[in-house]
């Protein structure tokens, strides 16, 4: 078990995760310098603005510690973490770490659904101003989907959800703890 847990901390929605990394037993890092990356087991990158953070990965040279954690070690992408992590990105178009073969649109679900609550696989999620994946590669294992839109996908190390679920569930949730049990499909 992965039992110091990162959340890329340098905008958006880190904190509420560590209340489910420490309902697991594990540790929560807060993530936004260099030398953090070698103190974690395995990274959340969080909700909040994707452009905003690509650009403060830039400012903090991040970029290319965070492409080889992800190559190496568990990475969970939610919502702007999706963004960050996907092959490509439309709507508008903008720069990826491209650590998973699928293409996004960013705030593709239109106004009424800027932010949704919906079930997967009994849990209550929620859904802020999502991204839709819209391409997945072969290699690519979708675990759930949104209306006809994978919303949960896998490949190697990274995990992407387009759905936020430390908003709304106990601590811990279950995707919390795939991460911290590394249990994603090889
Ligand atoms: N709309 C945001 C973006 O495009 C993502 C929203 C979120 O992370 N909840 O980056």
């Amino acid at each position: 078990m992965a039992t110091r847990i990162g959340v890329l901390a340098v905008q958006g929605a880190f904190a509420l995760h560590r209340a489910h990394i420490e309902a697991l037993g594990a540790e929560y890092r807060e993530v936004w310098r260099h030398q953090d990356f070698a103190a974690i087991d395995a990274l959340i990158i969080p909700g909040g603005e994707s452009a905003t953070m690509l650009k403060l990965l830039a400012t903090l040279d991040l970029q290319k510690v965070l492409t080889e954690f992800s190559t190496e070690k568990p990475t969970w992408g939610i919502c702007a973490g999706a963004i960050l992590l996907a092959r490509s990105v439309t709507n508008p178009c903008q720069e990826s770490l491209a650590r998973i073969d699928v293409d996004i649109a960013r705030n593709s679900y239109g106004r009424q659904l800027n932010s949704s609550h919906e079930e997967v696989n009994g849990y209550r999620v929620s859904y802020i101003r999502a991204p839709r994946i819209t391409r997945i590669g072969s290699d690519v294992e979708v675990l759930a989907y949104k209306g006809d839109d994978p919303s949960w996908v896998e490949s190697g190390k990274v995990m992407l959800t387009t759905f936020h679920p430390e908003t709304n569930l106990h601590a811990p949730s279950p995707w919390h703890r795939r991460l911290a049990q590394s249990s994603f499909r090889a």
